[in-house]
């Protein structure tokens, strides 16, 4: 979608506080994606990555937050030539790599009336608990320019856990211990540093229990180093937040009387690049085609008996799979998810499955001719993927064997 970039250069170059933007932009991509008529499916169902039940639809709130927690690793960068990091720091009154692991209560006193710096600071103490970014005390807590601990650990005391320049709670710490790192300990230390390391642990001990290791996010940040693709990175790291999976999972494990796991559940949505083929599976699972069954709840007029063998009830179970009309299609799958990859078989059932919505509501059952090409067209997209792909796949010629021996 080429608005993203003009929206994320807007975001990057202008990182201000936003809150209204967001509404009417939603509206206006769903009105572009529903012209007609209301949403038949959920947006944040939408937003997901395509292989998670999504069609990737751009998230402009968590673009706006990716660009803000870009800021955020700018902060934490060593050496860094830009220039506005400089302004920055003075209305921070304090290294910037501090900044975002204090405590809130320690900083807002000194939080200026307004600015980039109040703005990104802001947007970060409300979001880092939500997406798990640092939820808690973080391992990142600066031992230096901390408001609570101003005499900080003395240059000699630092140069025993880091030979960096900058020291934080983790390097600190063994076993949730502040341990003097090496074979000696504290043994060889100086009557001031041994009197500096009791003051470290008096104010570690002042601090809340249950240290944690570092969050994905703060690892970037620990790194103190550019990262590319900074904004689409954290963004998958955002959307990472929404583990669940989407409520119409829950629909079909009562239709099919199966427990999913969300690989099983989303292997719907693997098996063939064809656009084609992913615009049936997403359709079919979030139940866009209505049935005779469900149009009969609609309309005491229509019949929910099914068009093709009228004889039984046109659920969409029997109208996907069970009619005995389309018994031909039906195939016996491998079990395991690498096999069935790996499997031709895969591209035959999906290549049947796209032919029921062409022949939606027709008395005509798709013929083996349509089948065949269907299938050839499946194959000649899955042979350009194979051509573009960086890896040689060594199932892509023996999946198709058989095939090409049934076709010469
Ligand atoms: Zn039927």
């Amino acid at each position: 979608m080429n608005v993203m970039p003009r929206l994320l250069y807007v975001l990057q170059a202008l990182p201000i506080s936003l809150t209204r933007l967001f509404k009417e932009l939603d509206s206006i991509f769903l009105s572009f994606i529903w012209p007609k008529g209301r949403p038949r499916v959920k947006t944040h169902l939408l937003r997901r990555p395509q292989l998670e039940g999504g069609l990737a639809l751009p998230d402009a709130r968590l673009y706006f937050y990716a660009a803000q927690l870009t800021r955020i690793m700018d902060w934490m960068l060593i050496g860094s030539d830009k220039l506005c990091l400089d302004l920055e720091e003075r209305l921070a009154g304090r290294p910037l790599w501090t900044v975002p692991w204090l405590p809130p209560q320690l900083l807002r006193p000194d939080i200026p009336p307004s600015g980039l710096y109040r703005d990104t600071l802001l947007v970060w103490w409300r979001i880092r608990g939500p997406f798990g970014l640092s939820p808690s005390l973080s391992p990142l807590l600066p031992l230096q320019h901390h408001p609570g601990f101003c005499p900080g650990t003395g240059t000699s005391l630092h140069r025993r856990f880091t030979d960096g320049t900058r020291l934080f709670l983790f390097q600190v710490l063994q076993n949730d211990v502040v341990t003097i790192p090496g074979p000696d300990g504290d043994d060889t230390l100086s009557f001031g540093d041994r009197f500096a390391l009791h003051r470290l642990r008096h104010f570690v001990r002042s601090l809340p229990r249950g240290f944690r290791h570092l969050t994905p996010f703060e690892t970037f940040c620990k790194l103190a180093l550019p990262l590319s693709k900074s904004i689409s990175t954290i963004y998958a790291l955002l959307q990472k937040c929404d583990t669940s999976l989407p409520p119409l999972c829950g629909c079909w494990e009562t239709i099919l009387e199966l427990d999913f796991t969300p690989e099983t559940f989303y292997l719907t949505l693997y098996g063939s690049r064809a656009f084609k083929v992913i615009e049936t599976s997403y359709k079919l699972l979030t139940f866009w085609y209505y049935t005779p069954h469900q149009t009969a709840h609609f309309s005491l007029s229509c019949d929910s008996i099914c068009w093709r063998c009228g004889t039984q009830t046109g659920t969409y179970l029997h109208i996907w799979w069970t009619c005995e009309k389309i018994a031909v299609f039906l195939l016996h799958l491998p079990g395991k998810q690498r096999t069935l990859r790996n499997s031709v078989a895969l591209h035959l059932l999906l290549a049947a499955r796209r032919l029921i919505p062409a022949h939606w509501r027709s008395l005509e059952v798709p013929s083996f001719t349509e089948w065949v090409e269907a299938i050839e067209q499946l194959r000649a997209v899955d042979n350009v993927a194979a051509q573009q792909s960086d890896r040689q796949d060594p199932h892509h010629l023996l999946k198709w064997f058989y095939w090409d021996g049934f076709r010469t």
